[in-house]
């Protein structure tokens, strides 16, 4: 897992902030790095996952072949958040640890997090309150990065922070801030409520005079498109984007000139087809020529999110039975993965090995009805082959299990099965 991601986003380890002087400090020196990385390959490690890749991604025991998507797990932008927030505890021995929300969205992965001691300062499992923090404590900002509002209450009380926002989301940072310098309002292709999103949102004010507007399905964009094209009720549209919409948006000015950008773990597919809705939309309006002027639109889909898009579709162009998707069910890019298997054959969106009861029963997670529910009769009697991937923020060590259950449920004990792997 370790040492072969790509293209690790070089940014700052740690930014001094806040309204007294802090010093830099580099976490990653060589020593930290290898105490961090022994200490991370031992909570997410797989040596079953590893020689499955190794081996070209399938293994067959008995009539039970598991097939695994060439990309799956842990994205680099995860990495390397996972490993400053352990660099971050190292370094920081004695300090107070907080980290603004989920590090990712996977229960286990912020399991252990917790257990090192790192206290959540927002969301559900909120720890402790940013008003109780001073210029002795360390606040962690994660992947996702963080709204600026939120930041800027950290800088304001001294705090060190510890800055692991992934440069894919930067860059749809620096997007919408270029919309936001034209005049152009950012049409958002996301989750309102996600917490890239949300951050992403705070950036396309700009410098207080931006614009958002956030769609999420194409239902959504169809709605904006109408409007348009011919306007209409402008109650009715703020009602219907209540809480997806910069303040002070006014649909009737803040439409004219538009720029789409998007969450960084949407389907492709789907975006683009906001941005073509969107666009077809202003050139109907205003005309092709000046439709240059007033639709932009940028592609801000990360790297990791396609190469796992790509390597499930690849793995569905082979026939099997049925597909298991494995990770934290508010996980965006995972749903996604869901959704395009859901697409092709029975697919089963699980949290983990605890999810597969037996082999009448399985637990997964229902996209529509946006809940955990229970299906039976989801393990085929005869020769099977099933496919697993994972999103961006599931460990091997989740994939393993979820694996060796799988192989149990199929009458292949683990032992037999790392012999075989
Ligand atoms: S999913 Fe993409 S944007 Fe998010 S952390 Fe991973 S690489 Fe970065």
């Amino acid at each position: 897992m370790r040492g072969k991601s790509p293209l690790i986003p070089v940014s700052t380890n740690l930014i001094s902030s806040g309204t007294t002087a802090r010093e830099k400090v580099n976490l990653r020196t060589p020593d930290v790095m290898a105490a961090v990385q022994e200490q991370v390959e031992a909570h997410y490690r797989s040596d079953i996952v590893d020689k499955v890749r190794r081996a070209g991604g399938m293994i067959s025991v008995g009539d039970t072949t598991v097939r695994l998507a060439k990309q799956f797990g842990f994205c680099y932008g995860v990495e390397r958040a996972i490993d400053l927030a352990y660099a971050a505890r190292k370094v920081f021995r004695d300090r107070r640890l907080f980290i603004v929300g989920e590090i990712i969205h996977n229960p286990e992965v912020n399991h252990q997090i917790a257990s090192l001691g790192i206290k959540n300062l927002t969301g559900k499992n909120k720890q402790a309150d940013i008003s109780d923090l001073g210029p002795e404590d360390v606040v962690i900002v994660p992947a996702f990065g963080t709204e600026l509002s939120i930041q800027q209450q950290i800088k304001d009380r001294g705090c060190q922070i510890v800055d692991t926002t992934c440069g894919d989301v930067m860059s749809v940072w620096k997007r919408v801030r270029k919309y936001a310098s034209e005049s152009a309002t950012s049409i958002i292709h996301g989750k309102a409520e996600h917490e890239e999103t949300k951050a992403t949102s705070s950036r396309a004010l700009g410098d207080g005079k931006g614009h958002y507007l956030v769609v999420l399905t194409l239902a959504d964009t169809d709605y904006v498109c109408e409007y348009i094209r011919h306007g209409g009720d402008k109650q009715a549209f703020l009602e219907k984007f209540h809480g997806a919409h910069s303040p002070g948006f006014d649909p009737d000015v803040h439409l004219q000139t538009v720029g789409v950008a998007n969450q960084t773990t949407m389907l492709r597919g789907e975006t683009e087809e906001v941005q073509r809705r969107v666009r077809q939309a202003i050139v109907d309006r205003d005309g092709p020529e000046l439709a240059t002027k007033n639709f932009r639109f940028f592609d801000t889909i990360c790297g990791a999110t396609q190469e796992r898009q790509d390597a499930l579709r690849e793995l569905l162009d082979v026939k099997m039975d049925l597909l298991l998707v494995v990770g934290g069910y508010n996980s965006s890019n995972t749903s996604h993965l869901a959704e395009m298997g859901e697409e092709k054959l029975p697919t089963y969106f699980v949290l983990n090995a605890s999810r597969l009861v037996s082999s009448d029963e399985i637990k997964h997670y229902d996209l529509h009805e946006k809940r955990e529910v229970i299906a039976g009769n989801w393990l085929p009697a005869g020769p099977a082959v099933i496919g697993i991937t994972a999103g961006a923020s599931c460990p091997n060590n989740l994939i393993e299990e979820t694996l060796i259950r799988l192989f149990e449920l199929r009458g292949t004990p683990r032992e037999q099965l790392e012999l075989a792997a």
